[in-house]
């Protein structure tokens, strides 16, 4: 058994599920998971259907991108995910999808404001959109890089899908759940053409309070 055996027996698992509920299609989208303790991460294969993934077929990369396990290619957005953990020591799974709702949004550059509870605990603050940068350069790399500063563990790329945060895989996946189920909530209230309430200031702050709580947690690695 290699030694990032459960990292790839993870992605495995959480990719079928994400298929199976209609986030992922067909290849479309990728996820990862931060090995603990080294400047290393495990990620899907590219172009390859996720229902006949085997753990064999994961990729397992160091920051640079050096190939350390697998004999697949990389996901082409290898680059992109290697950039999120550099930048943000608290996340350690990152599920970039093109789920509809949410890619919705990207095309008519609308970000979510701060609408229910549960997204401002989970998601941050608001869903903002990240500028247009071509799939898998160097160039969406470093504007993802430039976007994530603020905190928030979702972010929508314009023309493009989703991009989602987890402490650890499972919290990812309730995160693209709870964008998708705000993103279809937002897009048929803007339908109605009238004003849209937000929660209350003080209420959006209590929750990123507590999730800047988990993330300084997880940082210090006590997840
Ligand atoms: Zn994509």
């Amino acid at each position: 058994m290699g030694s990032y055996e459960n990292a790839k027996n993870l992605i495995v698992e959480t990719a079928r599920q994400l298929t199976n509920k209609g986030y992922l299609m067909a290849t479309g989208g990728n996820l990862s998971v931060r090995i603990a303790g080294q400047q290393v991460f495990a990620i899907t294969p590219s172009n390859y259907d996720y229902l006949k993934m085997l753990p064999d077929d994961i990729c397992v990369l160091d920051f640079k991108l050096n190939s350390l396990e697998g004999t697949r290619k990389a996901s082409v957005e290898s680059g992109m995910h290697a950039a999120i953990y550099k930048a943000r020591p608290d996340v350690n799974a990152v599920i970039h999808t093109h789920q509809v709702y949410a890619s919705a949004l990207t095309l008519i550059r609308t970000p979510i404001p701060a609408l229910f509870d549960e997204q401002t605990r989970f998601l941050g603050r608001s869903v903002k959109i990240i500028p247009y940068a071509p799939s898998g350069t160097g160039m969406l790399a470093n504007t993802i890089s430039r976007h994530i500063g603020d905190h928030n563990n979702a972010y929508m790329m314009q023309n493009h899908g989703a991009l989602v945060f987890g402490n650890d895989m499972e919290r990812a996946v309730h995160n693209v759940e709870i964008l998708e189920k705000c993103s279809l909530a937002y897009l048929l209230a803007l339908c109605t053409e009238r004003k849209v309430s937000g929660i209350p200031l003080i209420v959006r702050e209590l929750a990123f309070a507590s999730l800047r709580k988990d993330q300084k947690k997880a940082e210090a690695g006590d997840f």
